[in-house]
């Protein structure tokens, strides 16, 4: 008996898989794609599909499964989501041609990688998906990285000028590390001899990130598979020979995708704002610290967009403020105009609407897989890029008219989408209205009918013809019936034997002379003529001449769209800034947000800021709203704020509305204040105590240290620092004395001097405004009222004189007994008589005590636990209203009382 891996086919599949051995080979079998082997081993479980054998009862039976091709998208993102690639083996000859003479040829079309998704459908249109090489500083050239996503053509590259910082050889520096982490990318491609050094480094700062290695040769940037515009300007020193290991591993992975990316851009870091990991998640500009969703976030906020295009860019621009002044300045025009015209941008927004998502319907367009709904959503994007640019045009006459006030110019960061009326026109001529989707890889197999008739004059002939022919057919019965006599006489069709006459065997005697036998049946015989032969002849053959010639067709528009994909991308790019410049523009005018003056001076001045999304939050809830407050930092003056004050009192919040302010306005957005000037920043830094956020498995103190270590390094005269109760992760005198070194550094160093804002609740902090000229406190007002705490939300001058701990641990409902006993010993340590307090609290270290101090009750201290008792028993007694209780109802209470002071019944 012959192996079960000695048939041909399984012999086939071997060669196939020999030549991809690290990816999962999806083998095309009709209907289905199957796995075989260690792929079927390591697949079903993860797809949580059946694994089964081929052959079975053999000694070497082949491990199978399999999924069917019509939802094998949905397997495929699955297994590159996870970190798999997954190599798509087609049958590249049509297996009927062949007629089972020999085995159908396959051969691997493309493959699918977790940063090379290959189809974008089903993708999140509001995410990037990318695709990293990194280049490792060597010989004088600097690190550098290209980063693409092929579902959109998008791909750039930048350079880290850091010498590697004496962390060894292997080591990345810590930049690059930061610009990885803010891509995230889905797969980072490293040279193959670096791979085992760096991939403990690149596991923990991107965790979800497949690491692929590539061979050394790849970096080289001559003979690359494809020459993207701007892929010659960027110089070894600018990231062409990690675009170059892109494009090469592009080329063998996707071929037909080079199509999509016509050009690269070079970016530099330092025209933005550095916004590392831990900024970005402090802030939840992209994701909540809740639950890492969406909602609560920055983003959420501020994205009104319309499409997918201008999500991704809104969302691009808010992860890269920029730097320059008089960028940010432009962009901020552009949603000033559109702003103050609201018949323009809501005219825009839903011509906006109509464009869908080009740049991926452009990805799949040009892929091998089209199929005609792809062109077909195309041309209604198309189709409505000229809606958007008159919204633009026509409305802008009409502005005087409809009294909306603000510039009638233009301003140039406002460019409309440039229409494609000849690709929309030909697509609109060519496809039919709705076109199909058509089975992956079945093209060719017979499907016809969604070019438009009268396209081409070739193809309207065949199609007749085969009208002409059916409708022959089916007046035969009719004709045949009367010719013959025989009354049941029937015209049949049969997918494999064809057209026949069917007569019962009863009439058979009524059969004329030129009835041809086909075939017998049990109770019927089934019979052609010459004439229905050469009528079926036509119909069968004007059915595959046209489903070859719609192939053909579509095949050219294809091509033709290829070609023009430049200005596709150019349009889709212009129409992305629109809609997000539109969305800005419309958070800011239903927010009621203002322009700020964004210069390079260094002052942050705030009138009336309000934090954006608590704002809105409390606004949703109702009660009394967000209060606004001031901010004034300025190098030459405060450049250190020092806030103090209780929990709750609204230190956090503030600290993040700076923080946020800051970079909405470097955005180009407005901002939530009234009026606001800021000096641009180069980096935002911002530290949250330890307690707040939870870490990988680390001592969070010691993230806290390492974060904070991060910002002594890294931080420049113009970074904006925000410190919230750092040290707070230790004890009370190590995190005094921490913060208060941090505070002294951050103003004493030399061309650090950065803008920060420090909340603390350590009181003894306010010192070091009387020693240091730069630091002044703050604190957020709090009202005492019966002895409950009343938060005023408004940041006032000076250091707060109470931290009013206790009567917030009583609003969060700590015991009563606990919240007395906690009163007292404050007292005794504020009286200064600590030894009086610790025999009490049996603290071994009455120096070292503070905040530290345990409220564990003591069970032997009588004394105390009466005395909490007496007070419990008092608060009760405060809490009845004689006018309102019953007599029956104060005799049981008098009771209760009693029995708790031990009284008995
Ligand atoms: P802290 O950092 O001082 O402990 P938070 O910043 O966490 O205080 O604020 C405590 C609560 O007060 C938050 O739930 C927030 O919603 C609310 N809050 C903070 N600032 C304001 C404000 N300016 N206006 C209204 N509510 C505020």
């Amino acid at each position: 008996m012959a192996s079960a891996l000695e048939t041909p086919m399984m012999k086939q599949f071997l060669a196939i898989k020999a030549r991809y051995p690290d990816a999962i080979v999806f083998y095309r079998m009709g209907d289905f794609y199957e796995m075989f082997l260690d792929d079927a081993e390591l697949a079903a479980p993860l797809l949580d599909i059946t694994l089964t054998t081929r052959d079975k009862g053999k000694a070497d039976a082949v491990p199978m499964c399999g999924v069917p091709v019509h939802s094998a998208d949905g397997y495929i993102k699955q297994l590159a989501e996870l970190g798999h690639r997954v190599a798509i083996c087609e049958q590249v000859e049509d297996p009927k041609s062949l007629g089972g003479r020999r085995l159908v040829k396959r051969d691997v079309v493309e493959v699918v990688t977790p940063g090379l998704v290959g189809d974008p459908d089903g993708l999140d249109g509001r995410q990037e998906v990318s695709l990293i090489a990194i280049d490792l500083a060597s010989d004088g050239r600097p690190a550098a990285l290209a980063a693409l996503d092929a579902s959109t053509g998008d791909f750039r590259a930048t350079h880290v000028d850091v010498e590697l910082e004496g962390r060894g050889e292997a080591a990345l520096p810590e930049v690059l590390l930061e610009e990885l982490e803010r891509i995230a990318p889905r797969e980072v491609l490293v040279v193959a001899e670096r791979l085992e050094s760096l991939s403990p480094q690149l596991a923990e700062r991107l965790p979800d990130c497949a690491l692929t290695a590539v061979d050394e040769a790849d970096f080289e940037p001559d003979d690359v598979p494809a020459v993207p515009e701007g892929f010659a300007a960027l110089g070894d020193h600018a990231g062409r020979r990690p675009a170059a290991a892109l494009l090469r591993y592009l080329g063998r992975n996707q071929p037909a995708a080079l199509a999509h990316v016509p050009r690269i851009r070079r970016y530099e870091l330092l025209d933005t704002v550095v916004l590392d990991a831990a900024t970005r998640s402090h802030l939840e500009l992209f994701e909540n610290s809740v639950d890492r969703g969406r909602p609560g976030t920055l983003v959420a906020l501020l994205d009104r967009t319309k499409s997918a295009l201008g999500a991704r860019r809104l969302a691009r621009w808010i992860g890269y403020p920029l730097r320059a002044p008089a960028e940010i300045r432009a962009r901020q025009q552009a949603v000033a105009w559109l702003g103050a015209h609201d018949r323009v941008r809501s005219h825009v927004r839903e011509a906006i609407a109509g464009v869908r998502d080009l740049e991926r319907i452009l990805a799949k367009a040009v892929r091998p897989g089209a199929v005609p709904r792809d062109l077909g959503v195309l041309r209604s994007s198309l189709e409505a890029l000229p809606d958007v640019a008159a919204g633009l045009e026509v409305m802008e006459g009409e502005l005087f008219e409809a009294g909306e006030n603000g510039p009638v110019d233009r301003p140039d960061g406002i460019v409309p989408p440039t229409p494609l009326p000849e690709l929309a026109r030909l697509l609109g001529e060519a496809l039919v209205d709705d076109p199909p989707v058509i089975a992956r890889g079945s093209r060719g197999a017979g499907e016809s009918g969604y070019i438009r008739e009268g396209f081409r004059p070739e193809l309207d002939a065949i199609q007749e013809s085969a009208r002409k022919g059916r409708e022959w057919i089916a007046g035969l019965e009719a004709t045949e019936r009367e010719r013959t006599g025989i009354a049941n006489l029937k015209v049949r069709y049969h997918p494999v034997h064809g057209y026949s006459l069917e007569v019962s065997k009863a009439q058979l005697d009524k059969v004329p002379a030129d009835y041809e036998r086909k075939q017998t049946l049990a109770s019927v015989e089934r019979f052609t003529t010459d004439a229905l032969r050469e009528v079926e002849g036509t119909v069968m053959g004007a059915a595959e001449r046209a489903a070859a010639l719609e192939r053909e067709i579509f095949e050219a528009l294809r091509e033709d769209v290829v070609a023009a994909a430049a200005p596709i991308r150019e349009a889709a790019d212009r129409v992305a800034v629109l809609d997000a410049l539109a969305s800005l523009a419309d958070v800011a005018r239903r927010e009621g947000w203002v322009a700020p003056q964004v210069d390079e001076g260094e002052r942050i001045a705030v009138r009336g800021g309000r934090h954006p999304v608590v704002e809105n939050v409390l606004r949703g809830r109702g009660g009394d709203g967000f209060v606004p407050n001031d901010t004034r930092l300025d190098r030459a003056d405060t450049r250190i704020l020092l806030l103090t004050g209780p929990n709750m009192s609204g230190k956090s919040t503030y600290l993040r509305q700076v923080a946020l302010i800051t970079l909405l306005a470097q955005i180009g957005s407005f901002v939530p204040a009234e009026s606001a000037q800021i000096g641009v920043v180069d980096r935002i830094f911002t530290r949250v105590g330890a307690s707040d956020r939870l870490s990988r498995g680390e001592s969070t103190f010691m993230v806290e240290m390492r974060e904070t270590a991060e910002i002594l390094r890294l931080a420049s005269r113009r970074s904006l620092i925000i410190l919230d109760e750092i040290g707070r992760g230790t004890s009370t005198f190590d995190g005094l004395s921490i913060a208060w070194a941090v505070a002294e550094y951050l103003h004493d160093t030399p061309g650090l001097e950065a803008r920060t804002l420090f909340a603390t609740h350590y009181h003894e902090l306010t010192e070091l405004a009387h020693e240091r000229r730069h630091i002044a406190n703050a604190h957020f007002e709090v009202r005492e009222w019966q002895d409950e705490v009343v938060f005023l939300r408004r940041l006032v001058e000076g250091g707060a004189s109470r931290s009013y701990g206790i009567q917030v641990a009583k609003l969060a409902g700590l015991p009563a007994a606990v919240v007395s006993r906690a009163r007292e010993i404050l007292a005794q340590l504020e009286s200064g008589d600590r030894h009086a307090a610790a025999p009490a609290l049996g603290a071994a270290e009455p120096e070292r005590s503070g905040a530290q101090l345990s409220f564990a009750l003591a069970p032997e201290d009588e004394d105390r636990e009466a005395r909490a008792v007496e007070r419990e028993v008092l608060d009760e007694l405060s809490r009845l209203d004689p006018n309102r209780i019953t007599p029956l109802d104060a005799l049981a209470a008098l009771q209760r009382l009693r029995e708790r002071l031990g009284g008995g019944g």
